[in-house]
C-alpha cells in the first residue's frame, strides 16, 4: 500500500510475507490483494463450470476454486484449466490421489492439508506432483474440522489449536523443502477467525487466505465477513481473500472488491457516493443508483461517481469525485465533472446521460495511465 503524506489515516502498512504464485497471480508480497470465489457446480460438468468460472473472471475474480472430489472431476479440471481466464485451485479434502491428478491437470494451486492424507509417502508424491507441475498449495485450517489430538489438547475449537494445527501442516511441507504455500485459519465465529489470524501471521510469513467461512446469506455474511475481513486488512492481515456466502459466486467477488475498495486496498469500477436519500431529494436516488449499478457494471476503471438528493451534500461530495449529480428543483440537477459545477440535467435524461459522462471519464482515464506508462518506460 503507498503511503499517503497528504492522508496518513489512510496509511495501511501490510504486513511482509513472502510471495507465491498462484498460476500467473503472485500471492503476499507486494502483490495486490487478490480476489477468490469457489464455484458451486457439479465440478465434472465443463460447460457449467467453465461458465462460472467465467462469470466470476468478469465480475473481478482473480482466482477460482474448485472442489475435487472424484475422478470425474480431476479429469474435467484439465479443459476448465485449459479455458478459464484465471488460474484454478483445487479443493481436495482428504484423497492424495485428487490431488496428484489436479496438480496434472494444470491448476495453479491444490487446497490441501498434508496432515489429513496419510502417511508420509503419499504426503511426498502430492508434494511431487505440485513442485513437478508448478502447483502451490494452500493450507486450509478450519475450526471446524480441527484434527482430534488438538480438540483433546484444548478441549474445543479455539484460536490456539487453530493456529497449532496450522503451523503442524507447516512443518510438513517444510520438512520437504516445500515453501510455495499459503495458509488460511477459517472460523464462522468473527471473534475466533480474527485472533487465529492475527497469531498467525504472527507465527509465520507465509502469504495468508482470508476468509470467514460460512459467514451466511446476502446480506448477514456480507456483514461478517467485512467486520471480520475488514479489521483484518486494516491492520494489514491477508493477501488473498475469499468472501463464503450462501449467494452466487458473483456476489462474492463483488463483496470482496466492496471490502477492499472500502479500505482503498485495490480499486476497480465505479465506486459510486450515494446518499440515502430523504425527504429533501431532488429526484429518486434509491430507484437511480440501483439502475446505475447495473448500468456501469461493465467499467473497470478505478473511479467515482456521487449521486446525492440534495445541495446539502451534493456539492462537497462531488468536489471529490470524478462525475457527480446533485439533484436540484424543478426537475432537475447539476453535474459535476472532476470536481467542477459543470452544467444542468433534467432529471428525465439523468441515466443515459450519467452513463455517457462515466463512460467519456473512463476512456479519459485508461488514455491519461497509458500515457504515463509510456513515459515512465
Ligand atoms: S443529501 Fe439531501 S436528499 Fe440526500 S439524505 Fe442528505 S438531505 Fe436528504
Amino acid at each position: 500500500m503507498s503511503h499517503n503524506p497528504i492522508r496518513p489515516w489512510r496509511n495501511i502498512q501490510r504486513r511482509k510475507s513472502r510471495q507465491i504464485m498462484v498460476g500467473k497471480v503472485p500471492v503476499g508480497g507486494d502483490a495486490p490483494i487478490s480476489v477468490q470465489t469457489m464455484t458451486n457446480t457439479d465440478s465434472g460438468d465443463v460447460k457449467a463450470t467453465l461458465a462460472q468460472v467465467i462469470a466470476a473472471a468478469d465480475a473481478g475474480a482473480d482466482i477460482v476454486r474448485i472442489s475435487a472430489p472424484d475422478q470425474a472431476a480431476t479429469r474435467a479440471l484439465k479443459e476448465i484449466v485449459r479455458e478459464s481466464p484465471v488460474p484454478i485451485v483445487a479443493d481436495i479434502h482428504f484423497h492424495y490421489k485428487r490431488a496428484i491428478e489436479a496438480a496434472e491437470a494444470g491448476v495453479g494451486c491444490l487446497r490441501i492439508n498434508p496432515g489429513n492424507i496419510g502417511d508420509e509417502s503419499r504426503v511426498k508424491e502430492v508434494i511431487r506432483a505440485a513442485r513437478d507441475n508448478a502447483c502451490s498449495i494452500r493450507i486450509g485450517v478450519n475450526a471446524g474440522s480441527l484434527e482430534r489430538h488438538l480438540l483433546e489438547k484444548y478441549g474445543e475449537p479455539c484460536p490456539d489449536a487453530m493456529v497449532e494445527s496450522g503451523l503442524e501442516h507447516i512443518r510438513i511441507l517444510q520438512d520437504n523443502d516445500f515453501h510455495e504455500f499459503k495458509i488460511s485459519c477459517k472460523a464462522s465465529d468473527v471473534f475466533m477467525a480474527a485472533a487465529a489470524y492475527q497469531a498467525l501471521a504472527d507465527a509465520t510469513d507465509a502469504p495468508i487466505h482470508l476468509g470467514i467461512t460460512e459467514a451466511g446469506g446476502l446480506t448477514s455474511g456480507t456483514i461478517k465477513s467485512a467486520i471480520g475481513l475488514g479489521n483484518l486488512l486494516w491492520m494489514g492481515v491477508g493477501d488473498t481473500i475469499r468472501v463464503s456466502l450462501s449467494a452466487d459466486p458473483v456476489e462474492e467477488v463483488k463483496v470482496g472488491f466492496e471490502i477492499l475498495k472500502s479500505l482503498g486496498l485495490r480499486h476497480r469500477g465505479v465506486n459510486i457516493i450515494s446518499c440515502p436519500s430523504c425527504a429533501r431529494q431532488g429526484f429518486d436516488v434509491i430507484k437511480t443508483v440501483e439502475a446505475l449499478e447495473k448500468r456501469l457494471e461493465h467499467i473497470k476503471t478505478p473511479m467515482s461517481l456521487s449521486i446525492i438528493g440534495c445541495v446539502v451534500n451534493g456539492p462537497g461530495e462531488a468536489l471529490m469525485t470524478d462525475v457527480g449529480f446533485t439533484g436540484g428543483g424543478a426537475g432537475s440537477g447539476m453535474v459535476y465533472l472532476a470536481g467542477k459545477q459543470s452544467h444542468k440535467l433534467s432529471n428525465a435524461q439523468m441515466i443515459d446521460h450519467i452513463v455517457e459522462q462515466v463512460e467519456k471519464r473512463a476512456e479519459a482515464i485508461e488514455a491519461e495511465t497509458a500515457a504515463a506508462d509510456r513515459a515512465a518506460e
